[in-house]
């Protein structure tokens, strides 16, 4: 067992961890991230970012690699109900309701008065992946998958 030091530890590779590490690398703060898996979650989560979070991320130079790959906001301008996605039924298929949605469509305009920053698409499962690569160029030898935090005291 070694002892480290660090300013910060982070407990956990997800969005949160490994954005908390680009922003500290990008403030020269040094600190330890340590995951207990030895990936990125495989489970299909969030896939939203809001043009809040785009604004975060473009201030540490990571929106741009995000824009090129999530979904345009022309593309995700509506939220449709529908009986079904599938099927030739009578009753498959009918749209119950459509909902203009996502800053996209015809409210592209409207939120583009509150960002320079488009919100975008890109599902957690592959968000994480390119968070963990800019991450570990920015910090090579303090992103640790693969350790898990058993035990803590907290002191002065
Ligand atoms: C099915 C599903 C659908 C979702 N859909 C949406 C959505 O549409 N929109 C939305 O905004 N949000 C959604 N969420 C929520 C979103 O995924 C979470 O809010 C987000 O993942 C939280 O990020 P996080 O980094 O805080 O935590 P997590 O992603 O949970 O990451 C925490 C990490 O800490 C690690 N860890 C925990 N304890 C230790 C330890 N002792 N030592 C080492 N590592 C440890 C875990 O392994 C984990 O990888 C969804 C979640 C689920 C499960």
């Amino acid at each position: 067992m070694s002892d480290i030091t660090v300013p910060v530890l982070i407990v956990g590779g997800g969005g949160c961890g490994l954005t908390t590490s680009i922003l500290l690398s990008e403030h020269g703060i040094d600190h330890h991230l340590v995951e207990r898996h030895t990936s990125t979650s495989h489970l299909p989560k969030a896939h939203y970012l809001n043009q809040r979070t785009m604004e975060v991320l473009r201030q540490v130079g990571v929106a741009d690699s995000i824009y090129e790959v999530g979904t345009p906001p022309k593309n995700m301008g509506k939220t449709r109900w529908v009986t079904s996605l599938g099927g030739d039924g009578e009753l498959d298929g009918r749209t119950l309701y459509t909902l203009e949605s996502f800053g996209g469509g015809r409210l592209e305009s409207a939120y583009a008065v509150d960002s320079p920053c488009p919100s975008t698409n890109y599902p957690q499962i592959r968000l994480e992946p390119l968070l963990r690569e800019h991450a570990e160029k920015r910090a090579p030898d303090s992103i640790h998958f693969g350790r898990e935090l058993v035990s803590f005291e907290q002191d002065e």
